[in-house]
């Protein structure tokens, strides 16, 4: 198993440079262009039978090295296989770089790429953080980006060996939601004003641009999207990375709902749910997966099934124990708790029974969860 880290490190280009960089991007989304249409016309996203098909004529028609038009195909097919739509264009914003056109040196900083007509040195200005992370390395793939204000930066993956699992205690619970973003099992709440203030900022500004529907409205939606989206991102780092690191200081697995049940989890008005389901949750979820896979920390999904509506002191399951959104009271024995930290405590419960490393379970006569899978370690990101 293996995690991928992305160093984006800003490239100090020269003029001349600049304009071979330029020249090669156009040249590489051209590239691209070819070889979706020559994958469309054969009727196969395979990329060894394209870059049979249509490797020589790349070459040859937008003076591409080798492995620059390797990549090119590979991409082309990549995105064929991901969207039935098909690419209309690609974009000259951005290559891909492998080990053969690639290579970064240490002692000055720089990177060296293949660019259409020959190799280049790249100055870098880099912070501490990216030599930090850079130190030592040799890493084997890249992709130059080109911004919109006209910065090139090269995005360097840095491959690890993911760690062994670690011998864990105990179990955290994370219950995600709409009002706190998520909750953890001890009463850790992450809050969602902040995120919900930002939504609702651009919420009015959206619904003008939609009712317009010119061009530039268009644009300013996708900007104003695109905002929001890092917002959330970051917010979500922020909860991810304090989750990951209390599971860290306790030795603890991290039990968190299973995906697919989260959209249809809860009962939520309608104008809550279309938050609920979003990619926002996928995102968070996946952020845990990968910040723990990085130190070892299990994850366990779980059934997230009536686990706002169970008590976690007895195992009652009522509708009723739930109160309001925030509030829970069991309706068996009285128990009384922040309805998302109930929910929390009942998921760490459902991810103790499935853990391996805890050695007695404790169900304290609660009645048996239903249990969705076997502990897992998060897949890598790819
Ligand atoms: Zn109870």
């Amino acid at each position: 198993m293996h995690t991928v880290r992305t160093i984006v490190c800003k490239l100090t280009p020269t003029p001349e440079q600049r304009v071979e960089i330029d020249a090669t991007l156009k040249a590489f989304a051209l590239a691209c262009d070819f070889a979706a249409e020559s994958a469309r016309s054969l009727g196969f996203t395979n990329k060894v039978k394209v870059q049979h098909a249509c490797y020589r004529e790349i070459r040859e028609t937008f003076g591409l090295s080798s492995n620059l038009a390797i990549r090119a195909i590979a991409r082309a097919c990549a995105a064929l296989k991901v969207s039935a739509k098909m690419h209309s264009a690609f974009a000259p914003t951005s290559i891909d770089y492998d080990a053969r056109i690639f290579s970064f040196h240490e002692w000055n900083w720089n990177f060296g790429l293949t660019l259409l007509s020959r190799r280049v040195k790249l100055t870098t200005k880099l912070g501490e953080r990216q030599k930090a992370a850079l130190k030592g390395r040799k890493p084997t793939s890249a992709v130059l980006v080109k911004r919109r204000d006209g910065a090139y930066f090269l995005h360097v993956q840095l491959t690890d060996e993911a760690p062994e699992s670690i011998e864990t205690k105990g179990t955290i619970g994370v219950d995600m939601g709409v009002k706190n973003l998520a909750t953890t099992d001890d009463g850790e709440n992450f809050s969602g004003a902040d995120v919900d203030a930002c939504r609702r900022k651009y919420s009015q500004a959206r619904k003008t641009c939609q009712r317009k529907g010119t061009k530039s409205a268009k644009r300013k939606l996708k900007k104003i999207s695109k905002r929001e989206a890092r917002f959330r991102a970051n917010e979500n780092h922020v909860i991810s990375k304090r989750i990951v690191a209390k599971a860290k200081d306790t030795a603890s697995a991290i039990a968190v709902e299973d995906l697919g049940g989260i959209g249809q989890r809860t009962t939520a008005r309608k104008a809550d749910r279309s938050r609920m389901k979003g990619w926002a949750f996928y995102q968070l979820r996946q952020f845990i997966a990968n910040k723990a896979l990085a130190e070892g920390i299990p994850v366990i999904p779980v059934d997230p099934r009536n686990t706002s509506r169970t008590c976690s002191e007895c195992g009652h399951c009522e509708m009723a124990n739930r109160k309001s959104r925030n509030e829970f009271v069991c309706k068996h024995c009285g128990f009384e708790l922040a309805a998302d930290w109930n929910a929390a405590r009942n998921i760490r419960d459902r991810g103790k029974v499935m853990c391996p490393n805890v050695g007695v379970v404790d169900t304290g006569g609660r009645i048996p969860v239903e249990t969705t899978g076997k502990p897992v370690l998060a897949s890598p990101r790819r």
